[in-house]
């Protein structure tokens, strides 16, 4: 098992404590991973800031040459590191390969194109004899810290976007599910030049803070936790960084009287579920007219009762467990908080066996305003809660503490269209839910952060508008 960090192009071992890497579908210790010391840090941002100077003057096609090749690594590797990702977080096996896999590569397929495309608009004469331009320039070496839900995707995110744009970069997974991204960073330590790409190992409130709060670092970019945004805000006050946050999110999922019942409940099936509901966009908060609630209640159940949990790697296995042990008794204390004033329609208890399962959960005659209905879960939990009209349900949505992820399913245009002008999200679907596309900004408004991966928009968070003028 590679359990090195990359460090200015060399693998080297932590020298700070061994931390375990549990699977979690046995409970089982699989690795042990030493984090870094406070002067590893210190060499990995030295080497992400040296190397800026030369990567940063390197030509949009330069770069995209190297995310391509990161495409390439990773689709050779592709049944190694998907099985990495699937003793890490627990998720069932073709999912890791045949989802998430694809989307991985993919992001840097799209960001070699987006690379290209970095221009500023046209020069012209506003002050009369000088004529100014417009730079997009790369802001600097940027810590990037990725959460532990799709380790390699969200470490694919923090990568692609910083390099397109010209960024080096020292990158944290998270510390209970590193080792697909250390088994990356060994592929590519002879693919990129060296300390372009830095990759260390550690806790959050130690290693992540000393991370954040580096000198050498000009930017920080985190995809996680509101707690953790907020230490990322703070750390970026004390030295007036550039900050980009993709954080929680609570979807609400608005479902009106002439919605497809059907097409609802599948989707609550596959995309509630997926990942054992561990996804920021994850359709959790459904929202449902009154005259179609029972119903959608019923067919909810019907399909979320069908869900096949077990371990990963068996087969036809449709949710596996969640990721650790303190985030199956998270869920399962919302859930129970929730019993004596809502209706456990299904599941609503730990799973069978060592490893951390909790069953897939429908929550109905939820208020809108309980706890359940309005912060993150973050597991296999859905809540169901009605509304009468269109504007209760705008309301009651937009009065959410995240902006990330929101759904709205109606036959009728005019109505969706007024509801997706209004929703203070930064993604509403209509029909369906949570599809990506690495052309569409994943974006976030609120308490779910500011900006966006995928699309040529990320780059923003990577890049200074800059003005030159010249007189003649
Ligand atoms: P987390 O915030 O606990 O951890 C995320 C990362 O931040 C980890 O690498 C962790 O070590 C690090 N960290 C924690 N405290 C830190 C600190 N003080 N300084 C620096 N780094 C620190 O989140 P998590 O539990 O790993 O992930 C789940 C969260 O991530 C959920 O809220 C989920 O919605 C969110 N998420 C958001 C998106 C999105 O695109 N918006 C995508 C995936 C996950």
């Amino acid at each position: 098992m590679q359990t090195k960090m990359l460090i200015n192009g060399e693998l080297v071992e932590g020298s700070g404590e061994a931390l375990p890497v549990l699977d979690p579908a046995t409970g089982e210790e699989v690795a042990r991973v030493p984090e870094a010391s406070v002067d590893q840090i210190e060499a990995a941002t030295r080497a992400a800031e040296e190397a800026f100077e030369n990567y940063r003057l390197t030509t949009p096609a330069e770069r995209a040459g190297h995310l391509l090749a990161i495409a390439e690594v990773i689709e050779e590797n592709i049944e190694k590191l998907a099985e990495l990702e699937t003793l890490d977080v627990g998720k069932p096996w073709p999912m890791a390969r045949d989802e998430e896999m694809p989307l991985t590569i993919d992001t840097f397929r799209f960001m070699a194109g987006a690379a290209r495309t970095m221009a500023g608009s046209a020069a012209g004469e506003f002050v009369s004899g000088h004529t100014s331009m417009i730079r997009k320039d790369p802001i600097g070496p940027v810590a990037s810290i990725a959460p532990w839900n799709y380790p390699l995707m969200m470490a694919a995110w923090k990568i692609a976007a910083p390099l397109a744009a010209g960024c080096t970069i020292v990158l944290k997974p998270s510390e209970i599910t590193p080792l697909a991204t250390l088994r990356l960073a060994e592929l590519l330590a002879d693919v990129l030049p060296k300390g372009v790409l830095n990759v260390i190992h550690g806790r959050g409130a130690s290693i992540g803070d000393n991370l954040i709060n580096a000198p050498r670092i000009e930017g920080i970019s985190i995809t996680g936790s509101p707690a953790t945004g907020m230490a990322a805000m703070r750390a970026a006050s004390n030295q007036i960084r550039h900050v980009h946050l993709e954080l929680g999110g609570k979807a609400p999922v608005i479902v009106f009287d002439d919605a497809d019942i059907e097409a609802v409940a599948e989707t609550i099936r596959y995309g509630s579920f997926f990942n054992a509901g561990q996804d920021c966009a994850q359709p959790c908060r459904v929202m449902v007219q009154d005259g179609v609630y029972d119903r959608l209640v019923a067919a909810v159940s019907d399909q979320v009762s069908q869900i096949r949990i077990g371990a990963p790697r068996a087969e036809g296995t449709e949710m596996g467990p969640i990721v650790s042990a303190v985030q199956r008794d998270r869920v399962a204390g919302f859930v129970d908080r929730a019993r004596s004033s809502a209706e456990i329609a299904v599941g609503g208890n730990l799973g069978e066996g060592a490893g951390f399962f909790y069953q897939p959960t429908v929550v109905a005659n939820v208020d809108n305003d309980a706890k359940i209905a309005c912060d993150e879960v973050f597991g296999p939990v859905v809540t169901l809660s009605r509304f009468s009209e269109a504007e209760d349900a705008l309301r009651i949505a937009n009065a959410g503490r995240y902006g990330l992820a929101s759904s709205v399913w109606t036959k009728d245009v005019s109505l969706a269209m007024k509801m997706t002008s209004q929703l203070r999200y930064g993604m509403t679907w209509v029909n369906t839910h949570g599809v990506p596309a690495a052309e569409m900004p994943w974006a976030a408004m609120k308490g779910s952060g500011n900006g966006c991966d995928m699309s040529v928009y990320a780059l923003d968070a990577y890049t200074s508008v800059r003005h030159v003028m010249v007189a003649h």
